[in-house]
């Protein structure tokens, strides 16, 4: 059997066009997937069952068992944190905040750890920004900053900039000028009709260098700009004020280098200032496919898109202090709850060392780095896979991905909320 039109659940692109062949309940194989999406959906290994630790040694246990113990380490804690989230469907990240809320915790999802700097950008000068379909439609110049998308995002040229054909544009591959900026060559600009390659924590300097020049203040702009000639700055604004619709893609080049949020402010702003000559947009490559959606939920529940502490009975979001690395690598949490997520994997060595010396409840389907410091994990259903739910493409529009095969696994959110319930009986019955 075929099912088509399945969404893909692993990066930011949420392509909706994949076919799945299903055979005794078993997925044997994958159409129009990139090998990312193949590997995702034909993966055979997964924890069959909850574990818990004891000392150097993991025992199998049933979820009545599990769930217990997950809240008995919730309720006992004084400042635990929730951490994870963008590997899961929307549904799963509310209920997550309930649980947060109940237990006066903090929240916070994996883009403090990638687009975070991308959001207090915004924060402070606002998102001229379009869906994937206006792109493929109607631009006619594509620049990737910081991103190398023919790795991270194998499908985005094809189904979106480079290679689609889109409505005002019927021969994309020769009507679509690409430039790419990085610090390194990458395989996506190897293809580029222009790669500016600048130097390592540069960009803000070439950045400001730009918006001079749409300005018309060349004169002020030296010889060279952190490693790039102005010549070639001097060509690439040409480019982009004689383009019809250009838009400007940024990834974690730009968002964790030097600068960080200001890198993303002052390319806000120079979008801005080309749309005083042409249309330009500008948005960030979300990374796990279901990253955008923690941010939309968090916010709608909240105020806040990440990071947000429950400690004082009220939202409170302040990045750099509230943030999970921040709060592991101060050692404030003393239970920590991870969903979907392999923070041990990412963070820095300090703030693992503070996950070894805590409880830590890991709800994921696999095994990853961090079930090595986990008390308990929890085996899940595979969101998109195995159960439906809501998901937000990295250009914000939700979509709902589906269930295709039949499991035994409980998804995330029955987890989260068996916990939330186990805790509500604990306190009712004290
Ligand atoms: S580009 Fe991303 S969403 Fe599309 S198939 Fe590949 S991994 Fe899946």
């Amino acid at each position: 059997m075929m099912k088509k039109n399945v969404i893909c659940p692993f990066c930011g692109c949420l392509c909706d066009d994949l076919g799945i062949t299903i055979e005794d309940g078993k997925i044997t194989g994958v159409d129009n997937g990139c090998s990312l999406a193949k590997a995702k959906f034909l993966r055979k290994e997964r924890l069959q069952s909850p574990v818990i630790r004891r000392g150097n040694e993991t025992i199998q246990t049933g979820y009545e068992e599990a769930v217990t113990y997950a809240a008995e380490i919730l309720n006992n804690a004084q400042r635990p944190l929730f951490f994870g989230w963008s590997g899961t469907q929307g549904e799963a990240q509310a209920k997550g905040v309930h649980l947060c809320m109940l237990l006066g915790g903090v929240i916070d999802n994996t883009s403090s750890l990638c687009h975070g700097p991308s959001i207090m950008g915004i924060q402070e000068v606002g998102h001229p920004g379009c869906t994937l379909g206006q792109v493929k439609n109607r631009a006619d110049l594509i620049i990737y900053w910081g991103c190398n998308p023919l790795e991270s995002h194998p499908r985005h040229m094809s189904r979106y900039t480079t290679y689609a054909d889109g409505f005002f544009l019927k021969n994309a591959f020769r009507e679509r000028k690409l430039i790419v900026v990085d610090v390194r060559k990458t395989m996506s600009s190897d293809i580029a009709d222009e790669f500016i390659q600048i130097e390592q924590g540069g960009d803000y300097a070439v950045l400001s260098a730009l918006r001079a020049m749409v300005r018309g203040e060349d004169e002020i702009i030296p010889d060279m700009v952190s490693g790039v000639s102005k010549s070639q700055l001097k060509r690439i604004v040409e480019m982009c004020k004689g383009a019809k619709f250009g838009a400007l893609f940024f990834g974690l080049g730009l968002t964790m280098s030097r600068h960080k949020y200001k890198n993303i402010r002052n390319a806000v702003e120079l979008t801005e200032e080309l749309s005083r000559h042409t249309k330009f947009t500008i948005s960030p490559m979300r990374g796990h496919w279901n990253v955008y959606g923690a941010n939309e939920v968090f916010t709608w529940m909240t105020g806040y898109p990440y990071a947000v502490d429950f400690a004082k009975g009220i939202p409170f979001y302040n990045p750099g202090e509230t943030t999970a690395a921040d709060i592991l690598f101060r050692k404030e949490c003393d239970a920590l709850m991870i969903v979907s997520s392999d923070p041990a994997a990412h963070m820095p060595k300090k703030c693992v060392e503070h996950m070894a010396n805590i409880p830590v409840i890991h709800i994921d389907p696999h095994k990853n780095c961090t079930s090595f410091f986990s008390d308990i994990q929890i085996p899940v259903a595979i969101t998109g896979i195995e159960a439906s739910g809501t998901a937000y493409r990295m250009d914000g529009v939700p979509l709902r991905t589906k269930k295709i095969i039949e499991t035994d696994f409980p998804t995330d959110t029955d987890i989260i909320s068996r916990i939330y319930e186990k805790i509500q009986e604990m306190r009712n019955s004290v």
